[in-house]
């Protein structure tokens, strides 16, 4: 177990030790909150608000929990005692359920976030605000904080009670009803907290949007109720401002940048729900984790029912955050109904297309958060070119990419693209690379940027999948540069092409068999003009990019892929062929062969090999004949 019990005796309170994790969080806690130390209000709401959700959940199948009275927070200021009470009747917790969720980190989420921490104190105060602060908020106001909770559905209550340091000591305690109460023993400078007005102000500020009414109750009065305690989203469109959208967002997510945009729509027909969906400005850390489970809230009815409901949104969409409340579904549903289920899969196409409508007015009226989207979920949504065959065409317009003529920033669409390619251009030219770098070197543009053709640089993984399901755009084929069918018209003229011909008749056929098995074929290029040499895939064949990654990722079934060698006939380099006898016709051939590999991003098979070739020629060792080629002839 995580903590080191004392036993007391049975009467006494027990004392428990924090998790090692909980103890560098309330540690964090205290220095990079300070400054804004009134959110702890929020978060202790939200968290009774959230108990308050899961006991209307739990009552569908226990209705006899659901007691007479109201569901409700209550603020509970003792200007006597020095406390702040929040008070719920919620869900309680049982003493396990307190030990795991106030003793420990026990929140996946949570841990990953501090495992993934910086080792510097600033970046941690940086990222601490991306991600909810919980609970331990509590102790930036407090130096004690109690907790008095009972489970609903059993007799018994627990008393927790921690000064936020080391530990905590659990006991036995009493309670009415089920609920909790977290008692909060001010520090002195922190009085403000007991005052009504200051109290009325947070709550309006921070937690108006929640939908359980949270009461502020001085002794003597009536308990009166101080936000609008209606679920957010049932709310008329007209009466929501962008503050509205943004904090109901950050109670939400506990996201602390605003959203880029938002969504919200009530849908009522055959089918009836609201549906609110924001593209959020941070990436989440655990987007790439393929485990964790991304969506949106699902609500039956106002009734919370599913954290992260991945069947409502496909997997290339798992960045936006959001809610749907449906009226169709039943309040018991569960993730296998969810699969299949007629009215999931007409919610799940609607909010496809209002997640493509909400990208399309980002990209057209706010170019600058367009672009911040595309940076932080292009990559993922690019999937959605194989993942979402429906709607490609959709997509693929809102992709952006690092072109050869814009390559600083991937802004360019393929309708920008289209329309500055040159009347004569045929297809779009795409260049496939382990990255935009790499791309942007390889001599297999060379002959692009002649014509005054641009082309994209792909450098993510999913490119290669994504060209692969997108054959045309606009009626325009997207052609890769590398593979043997690009249709280029020649760089060097005809005339001149002919006579190279000729001459690297028998060169040319004396290479694949000096590269065997690498090299099937050698010809002269019509596309290099800088670069000596590059490899193309033959033209049947897979890309030679693809074949990398499979590679690389361990298929090793794959047999051998070879590849056509390309010459630059006017290249100083290559000219040397046409003279070169045995050795130092095989170290010119490894070479050219070696650094067309490299030129792509490639390994070499065999780099010891390409040294002693590479050293030969330099030395003109290979025969007594061969001149040093960095001599000047
Ligand atoms: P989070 O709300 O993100 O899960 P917190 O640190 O705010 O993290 O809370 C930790 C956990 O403690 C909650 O998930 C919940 O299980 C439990 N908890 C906190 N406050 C209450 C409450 N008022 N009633 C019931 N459970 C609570
Ligand atoms: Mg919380």
């Amino acid at each position: 177990m995580h903590m080191n019990a004392q036993a007391d005796t049975a009467a006494g309170p027990q004392t428990h030790e924090f998790q090692a994790e909980t103890k560098q969080l309330l540690r964090l806690m205290a220095h990079s909150l300070y400054s804004n130390k009134e959110i702890f209000l929020r978060e202790l709401i939200s968290n009774a608000s959230d108990a308050v959700d899961k006991l209307r959940f739990e009552a569908i199948t226990h209705p006899e929990w659901l007691g007479t009275a109201v569901l409700s927070v209550d603020l509970v200021p003792d200007p006597d005692a020095g406390t702040l009470t929040l008070r719920d009747n919620g869900i309680g917790m049982s003493r396990e359920e307190v030990i795991e969720n106030l003793g420990t980190i026990a929140h996946s989420g949570t841990k990953k976030f501090l495992e993934s921490l910086p080792e510097t104190d600033r970046g941690a105060r940086e990222q601490i605000g991306q991600f909810g602060v919980g609970f331990y908020s509590a102790f930036v106001v407090a130096d004690e904080v109690e907790v008095v909770t009972r489970r609903a559905g059993t007799d018994t209550a627990v008393r927790w009670v921690s000064s936020g340091e080391g530990g905590y000591t659990l006991e036995d305690a009493a309670r009415d009803a089920p609920g909790t109460d977290v008692i909060l023993h001010l520090r002195s400078e922190e009085k403000e907290f007991l005052d009504a007005t200051r109290l009325r102000h947070l709550v309006q500020r921070y937690s108006d949007h929640i939908g359980v009414p949270v009461r502020l109750c001085l002794r003597g009065n009536e308990p009166d109720t101080l936000n609008r305690a209606a679920a957010f989203w049932t709310r008329p469109k007209t009466e929501l401002k962008d503050e509205d959208y943004q904090q109901f967002y950050t109670h939400l997510t506990h996201d602390h940048e605003a959203p880029l945009a938002w969504a919200h729509h009530r849908v009522e027909g055959t089918l009836e729900y609201t549906s609110l969906l924001y593209i959020p400005a941070v990436a989440p850390f655990d987007l790439w984790d393929r485990d964790q489970k991304h969506g949106v809230q699902l609500y039956v009815k106002r009734v919370f029912v599913m954290d992260r409901a991945a069947e409502l949104l496909p997997n290339y969409l798992r960045f936006v955050r959001g809610l749907v409340d449906s009226a169709d579904l039943p309040l018991n549903v569960s993730r296998e109904l969810l699969q299949g289920n007629r009215a999931v899969e007409k919610i799940r196409a609607a909010l496809v297309k209002r997640v493509l409508d909400l990208l399309d007015t980002l990209a057209k009226d706010k170019p600058d958060d367009y672009e911040k989207f595309w940076s932080l979920f292009g990559t993922v949504f690019k999937e959605g070119i194989v993942e979402d065959a429906t709607n490609k065409e959709r997509i693929a317009k809102l992709c952006r990419f690092t072109t050869s003529t814009h390559s600083d920033k991937p802004v360019t669409g393929l309708d920008d693209y289209v329309a500055r390619m040159p009347a004569e251009q045929k297809g779009i030219y795409y260049l496939n690379a382990d990255s935009v770098t790499t791309a942007l070197a390889s001599p297999h543009l060379e002959g692009y940027r002649a014509h005054h053709y641009e082309v994209l640089l792909l450098g993510d993984r999913i490119d290669e999948w994504f060209v692969m399901h997108l054959p045309e755009y606009a009626g325009k084929p997207l052609v890769s540069c590398e593979s043997g069918a690009a249709d280029l018209a020649p760089v060097v003229e005809t005339a001149e092409q002919t006579r190279l011909e000729g001459d690297f008749k028998d060169v040319l056929e004396r290479l694949p068999k000096t590269l065997l098995g690498r090299v099937s074929a050698a010809r002269l290029s019509k596309r290099l003009t800088e670069s000596p040499a590059c490899l193309v895939s033959s033209d049947d064949g897979m890309s030679r990019h693809l074949e990398r990654i499979l590679r690389d990722a361990g298929q090793t079934q794959l047999g051998k892929v070879e590849s056509v060698l390309e010459l630059n006939g006017s290249h100083p380099l290559v000219k040397r062929l046409l003279d070169a006898k045995d050795a130092a016709f095989v170290d010119l051939a490894e070479v050219l062969y070696g650094q067309a590999v490299l030129a792509e991003g490639g390994q070499l098979e065999d780099s010891a090999g390409f040294v002693k070739h590479l050293n030969a020629l330099i030395l003109g060792t290979s025969t007594a004949a061969a001149p040093s080629i960095l001599l000047p002839d």
